[in-house]
């Protein structure tokens, strides 16, 4: 289809790529960048790669008064064969259409889309980094650009897909962090926005995690919005406990985001044999349970850091220390299978790597 040629506008000077030592997150952009514009009468339409630049929109574009906008994030990895592997992709591409049904943003055409990611990681394949633990983030998202002070669903959108060099998310091999129980804010309620992928819920959340840093805390444990009873996510990752020789996960109720990673851990857990149920799970169990010595471990999933062990829970001011603050041997053999099928290294019985 005409409407869905992908125009390639090359970019006539090339930036310099950073050694391994300078890649932190989010901070170095490669020279392109995907762009598709949508309009009402033209659904989504001219897709196009451009140079990495600067947009202009007008002051009054809805994304800057209310928030309407919605995001991915996933990553293409190199293998030692120099392939550039995408981890589970399509899911990323539906979770984007979840949160724009959420949102009031119309569905994009999850396998356009894909394509346009596609060419634009192939473009750009030389910034896709080697190292151990480093990788190419790739972030889709749509803002509403409309000029209109209404609260009302925007008539126009943007999708814009850029790409960043990352480096290893753990420097010193895989570290437990420590994690406070946040009993005052929430971060999503039922009937809200949780689910969704959409910057209202990330600027939700900075007030806690600034105050959780001050104790010296590095994330927070969300509580359920309602009785703030219930564990919902930690920090940007979703969660998962050893209770007992039983893995459990809270179960998604609307106001948890249905993490890539969640699900890649429960199909792996389910391959292996392990046990591993999806249901409420209150601070009280956790507690009651950590008080008969049967927690054995704690951690937290998510495409950043994979996954991350919790050495200690600060409850009410009291030090729950798991598993001696180490990690443990399942979320060690997850963290592993996971990144190894990731960067090519191990067979992939799922089929979740596409190949650039
Ligand atoms: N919860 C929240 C709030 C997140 O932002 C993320 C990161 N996308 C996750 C969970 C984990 O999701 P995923 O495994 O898809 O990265």
């Amino acid at each position: 289809m005409e409407q869905n040629h992908i125009e390639i506008i090359r970019s006539e000077t090339k930036k310099q790529k950073p050694q391994t030592k300078e890649l932190e997150f989010g901070r170095i952009f490669t020279d392109h960048m995907f762009i598709m514009d949508y309009s009402v009468d033209k659904g989504w339409h001219h897709p196009r790669i451009t140079p990495y630049q600067p947009i202009s929109l007008d002051p009054a574009a809805m994304i800057f008064h209310y928030g309407q906008t919605v995001f991915e994030g996933l990553k293409a990895y190199r293998t030692k064969e120099n392939k550039v592997l995408l981890f589970r992709p399509k899911k990323n591409m539906e979770r984007l259409n979840l949160s724009n049904e959420r949102i009031c943003i119309p569905p994009i055409d999850e396998e356009f889309v894909l394509e346009g990611l596609k060419q634009l990681v192939s473009l750009e394949k030389d910034w896709v980094p080697s190292a151990e633990g480093t990788s190419l983030y790739i972030r889709p998202f749509i803002i509403s650009t409309e000029p209109y002070l209404g609260v009302a669903a925007s008539k126009t959108y943007r999708l814009m897909i850029i790409l960043s060099p990352v480096g290893s998310y753990y420097k010193e091999g895989i570290n437990p962090v420590r994690i406070y129980v946040e009993r005052n804010y929430v971060r999503a309620v039922a009937g809200g926005t949780g689910k969704a992928k959409t910057a209202g819920n990330y600027a939700a959340s900075l007030k806690a995690q600034e105050e959780s840093e001050k104790l010296g805390y590095s994330q927070v444990l969300w509580l359920d919005g309602v009785e703030k009873r219930y564990i919902e996510e930690v920090g940007s990752m979703n969660i998962f406990f050893k209770i007992n020789g039983e893995i459990v996960t809270p179960v998604l109720n609307g106001s948890i985001l249905p993490g890539v990673t969640r699900d890649s851990v429960i199909q792996l857990l389910k391959h292996w044999g392990v046990p591993v149920s999806e249901r409420k799970i209150s601070i009280d169990e956790i507690y009651e349970s950590f008080q008969k010595g049967w927690v054995e471990e704690i951690f937290g999933t998510g495409t950043a850091a994979v996954i991350s062990p919790v050495g200690e829970l600060n409850y009410e001011g009291e030090k729950l220390v798991i598993n001696n603050g180490k990690t443990g041997p399942i979320a060690k053999r997850l963290y592993e299978t996971i990144t190894n099928i990731q960067n090519g290294t191990e067979p992939d019985p799922f089929e979740w790597t596409i190949e650039v």
